[in-house]
């Protein structure tokens, strides 16, 4: 059964790049005391570390295109059997593609756990672009920060630990716009298998952090 009713926090958050997915899951993180998996932030680990797996994403990533499924299918097959994940986590960037989707489907099988709900975080493209296209991202704690939505008195430290705000490389526009076409070719279909599969709860991502992270935490008590 891909979802269950069990007491683990096992969490799977998708929706477009920009949508707020990784601030949500970074406070979930926290409140619900479960590793956040991110996928990006790992690919970006590998760059930062220089390791093969980094020089191979980096170009990929730069382009706004994504990393081979059987690359990210064998980093989330290591990460999910690992002991960080077994009382719990919450899943931010995988699965991007149906292959992976079904990938993920046959490992939560194996691994003989359950999803305690599938979360779909939606905005329109254009409010997507402008969160984008705004956003400052912490190189020391990871905190993401909007130069039009936060009041930043300095927009090269982080107002929480000081470290260097920095804005991605694939936050440039020409990626932006790679990055949702390639979204709504490769992504969206991924919506489609989880919604035939009657397990997706859509969350509608305009509005306070706050806001959303309550509208996320109802679902989880109801499931
Ligand atoms: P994110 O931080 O989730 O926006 O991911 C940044 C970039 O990492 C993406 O644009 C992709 O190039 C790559 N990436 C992250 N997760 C995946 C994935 N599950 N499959 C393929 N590429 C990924």
């Amino acid at each position: 059964m891909l979802l269950s009713k069990d007491s683990y926090m096992r969490i799977l958050l998708f929706g477009p790049p920009g949508v707020g997915k990784g601030t949500q899951a970074k406070l979930l993180s926290s409140k619900l005391k479960i590793p956040h998996i991110s996928t990006g932030d790992i690919l970006r680990e590998a760059v930062v570390d220089g390791s093969e797996l980094g020089r191979k994403a980096k170009a990929v990533m730069d382009a706004g295109q994504l990393v081979s499924d059987d690359i990210m299918i064998g980093i989330i097959r290591n990460v999910l059997a690992s002991v960080r994940c077994a009382q719990g986590f919450i899943l931010d960037g995988f699965p991007r593609t149906v292959p992976q989707a079904e990938a993920l489907t046959a490992l939560l099988q194996t691994l003989s756990i359950s999803l305690k709900a599938v979360i779909y975080m939606d905005v329109d493209e254009k409010e997507i672009i402008s969160r984008l296209s705004s956003r400052l991202t912490c190189r020391v704690c990871g905190k993401i920060l909007s130069t039009a939505g936060d009041t930043l008195d300095d927009t090269s430290s982080c107002p929480t630990c000081g470290g260097e705000l920095y804005q991605r490389d694939d936050d440039k526009p020409e990626t932006i716009i790679k990055r949702l076409s390639v979204y709504r070719k490769s992504t969206m279909p991924v919506k489609d298998y989880y919604q035939k599969l009657g397990v997706l709860r859509d969350v509608n991502a305009l509005g306070e952090v706050d806001q959303i992270t309550n509208l996320i935490l109802d679902i989880l008590n109801r499931s």
